[in-house]
């Protein structure tokens, strides 16, 4: 008994070290890290586990919901005390008191989490336009799926100054309003009648303070200029023109919650590849929703003989056969639809079909000259089956009646 209540505990250790991860470790820092260290080691890291970035990975969630508990410990500085002296314990028992107050917000208000502290902000704050992007995939992305990286150049907040604007942190008071945040401007609407505004102070945006000295990075403008990559999965089967929204990951400023990112996928136009798998007929293929089409080109020999057997490789490198015994006629201009060889449906679910229909019309060639030799091949086996079912062409010139059960030619 005492060695299997031991050998639970052994096997219940490495669970209870899990959910105890130290928050310094999970943020990548050090236990005297300042406020700005911490903000910017949980901005990168939040973005980088942002379910947005890691679809269907439980794992990022969970990380990233972990980040967030250690962001909110560590940056309210009476619960970070409580933290240093008595560990996860001490900010459980704290939060248990009734003392949660500005703690615990949502972890997915990224912007509510850098700038509006409380979280108070709501849907009615302001918020940045969306950015739109156009991605070009080529079509075998849409059938086969794929992941995808590509760069945006967007307004970021200066990591430097945390969207301060500041070297340091210290500020002087703005010497246009005195502090106020407003002033009063005069408009004279008859001559010695005036009208008295308040109105922001335009020196310091209503703050009050201006920067005393300006941050070296983002010369006190408080954005930067940054290239950003993102994960774009290519589901199987995506329509064209489907948006994908990278939520908050547009122009960011500190005065306003950035609006979304929006790509595009569009096909791109399809070219002879340079890899094997970008060598594929179904390269060529064209989209109609979860239907391809495809021409196939036959010699006037093959479409009326039959006989003939060609492998059209797909999208993925699959063959797809099409073929006629010998004697099976062609007629030019046939589509033949093959059922579960188009597109994959998006996102399928349930009993019906899962792939669209690939449609192959056949094209045939006639050929533009033929060597004596051959002319006088074909003449005589004309003739000879013009005789055989007594077509005499000079009585039957112009349109010969047809006779039942016969074809008038060959
Ligand atoms: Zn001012
Ligand atoms: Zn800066």
């Amino acid at each position: 008994m005492l060695l299997f209540s031991t050998l639970a505990l052994l096997c219940l250790l490495p669970l209870l070290a899990l959910c105890a991860e130290d928050y310094y470790k999970l943020l990548g820092l050090s236990k005297d890290a300042d406020d700005r260290q911490i903000k910017k080691a949980y901005r990168n890291l939040s973005k980088k586990y942002h379910p947005d970035k890691n679809p269907n990975d439980e794992s990022a969630h969970q990380k990233f919901v972990e980040i967030a508990e250690a962001y909110d410990v560590l940056t309210d500085p009476d619960v970070r005390k409580i933290y240093d002296q008595h560990g996860h314990e001490g900010v459980k028992q704290h939060q248990q008191g009734g003392q949660r107050g500005g703690g615990g917000h949502d972890p997915f208000d990224l912007f509510s989490r850098f700038f509006g502290g409380g979280g108070h902000f709501g849907r009615g704050q302001r918020r940045g336009q969306n950015m739109e992007v156009r991605i070009n995939v080529p079509l075998r992305d849409f059938y086969t799926g794929a992941e995808h990286e590509f760069k945006v150049s967007k307004q970021a907040i200066c990591d430097d100054c945390e969207g301060s604007g500041s070297e340091d942190g210290q500020r002087d008071t703005c010497h246009k309003c005195n502090g106020q945040g407003m002033v009063i401007q005069k408009h004279m609407l008859a001559p010695g009648i005036f009208q008295q505004m308040q109105m922001q102070c335009d020196v310091c945006g209503g703050r009050g303070s201006t920067v005393k000295h300006k941050c070296k990075k983002c010369g006190g403008h408080r954005v930067v200029r940054a290239e950003e990559s993102f994960e774009l999965h290519v589901e199987k089967g995506m329509p064209q023109g489907v948006r994908v929204t990278y939520e908050n990951e547009g122009d960011e400023s500190p005065d306003w919650e950035a609006g979304d990112l929006v790509a595009h996928l569009e096909e791109k136009e399809p070219e002879i590849g340079k890899e094997d798998k970008e060598r594929t007929d179904g390269t060529f293929f064209r989209r109609k929703d979860q239907n391809l089409f495809w021409r196939e080109v036959l010699s006037l020999r093959e479409a009326w003989m039959g006989g003939w057997t060609r492998n059209l490789t797909h999208l993925d490198g699959h063959v797809v056969q099409l073929s006629r015994e010998r004697g099976q006629v062609v007629q030019p201009g046939t589509v033949e639809m093959i059922s579960g060889e188009g597109m994959p449906i998006w996102r399928h679910e349930g009993d019906g079909p899962a792939y669209g229909s690939l449609n192959v019309e056949y094209v045939v060639v006639i050929p533009d000259a033929m060597d004596s030799s051959m002319v006088k091949d074909f003449s005589s086996v004309w003739d000879k089956h013009r005789k055989k079912s007594g077509i005499d062409l000079f009585a039957d010139s112009g349109r010969p009646t047809p006779k039942p059960g016969g074809h008038d030619e060959l």
